[in-house]
């Protein structure tokens, strides 16, 4: 499912994303309201969660537009405002349900997987990042058009880059991730499979003789979808999280602090 953040706190931003994502979820993020509604318009989401307090536009005004734009996505709101008469306009424009700052991590994914659940059958089966389309339901995939096979191990792997929306993934987390196998010293499998994957998608267009305008090697670091077309938003910090366990326990210890 496809699901937008909407959140200036950038710790926040940058744990929530991971976590929807560690979900299953294609999971864009932005810090302010005038970019929710942007990125909104370019790829409807299936849920937002959206924090009220935001520079340039407030929640409350997001909330209502997505409401009047977008009536069939839903949305979670998140606030530190505890007034009851806050809450109460909130769900007369439209939230279809709010969490109370500071949260427990788990209950506001409960939260979310709920209000998914409800949007199931609406949902998008297509991920479409930096020209590659892939639809999962019927497991295929092309590049600027061009249609691409696939082992389903190599589908994965791209499905997963795919799902980071062009943030950096270590070969530690591929491994776990994608191989669901503990990343032993020395194994190269990641770098083997991304350059079949580069290959692959590089074979029809000349102009990408590596395949390196698609997935981009982060020295250091891992690999990283690019895409040259998407609207400035937060820039990305490098965090490299271990295990999606400790990610998640940051997440709660976040949340409770914040
Ligand atoms: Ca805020």
């Amino acid at each position: 499912m496809r699901v937008l953040v909407v959140e200036d706190d950038q710790s926040l931003g940058v744990f929530l994303r991971k976590g929807l994502m560690l979900e299953g979820h294609e999971v864009e993020w932005v810090g302010d309201g005038d970019a929710a509604l942007e990125m909104a318009a370019q790829q409807v989401p299936d849920l937002i969660v959206l924090d009220l307090g935001l520079p340039r536009r407030d929640g409350t005004e997001v909330l209502e537009a997505m409401r009047r734009n977008f009536p069939s996505t839903a949305v979670l709101v998140l606030t530190g405002r505890s007034q009851v008469q806050e809450r109460v306009r909130c769900l007369d424009l439209g939230a279809d349900d709010f969490v109370l700052k500071p949260f427990s991590f788990h209950e506001l994914m409960a939260r979310c997987r709920a209000l998914l659940r409800r949007h199931e059958h609406f949902a998008d089966p297509v991920l479409r990042f930096g020209g590659v389309e892939m639809n999962r339901m019927e497991r295929t995939v092309s590049y600027e058009g061009v249609s691409i096979d696939l082992t389903a191990k190599e589908f994965t792997l791209l499905e997963f880059l795919m799902l980071r929306r062009g943030v950096c993934s270590s070969r530690a987390e591929l491994l776990t991730q994608v191989w669901h196998s503990t990343p032993a010293a020395g194994t190269n499998i990641i770098d083997v499979y991304v350059t079949y994957l580069r290959r692959k998608l590089a074979a029809s267009h000349p102009e990408d003789e590596s395949g390196e305008l698609v997935i981009e090697t982060v020295r250091g670091s891992g690999y990283r979808l690019r895409d040259k077309r998407r609207i400035p938003r937060f820039e990305q910090p490098s965090t490299q999280i271990q295990t999606a366990q400790e990610d998640v326990q940051a997440v709660v210890e976040l949340a409770r602090g914040a």
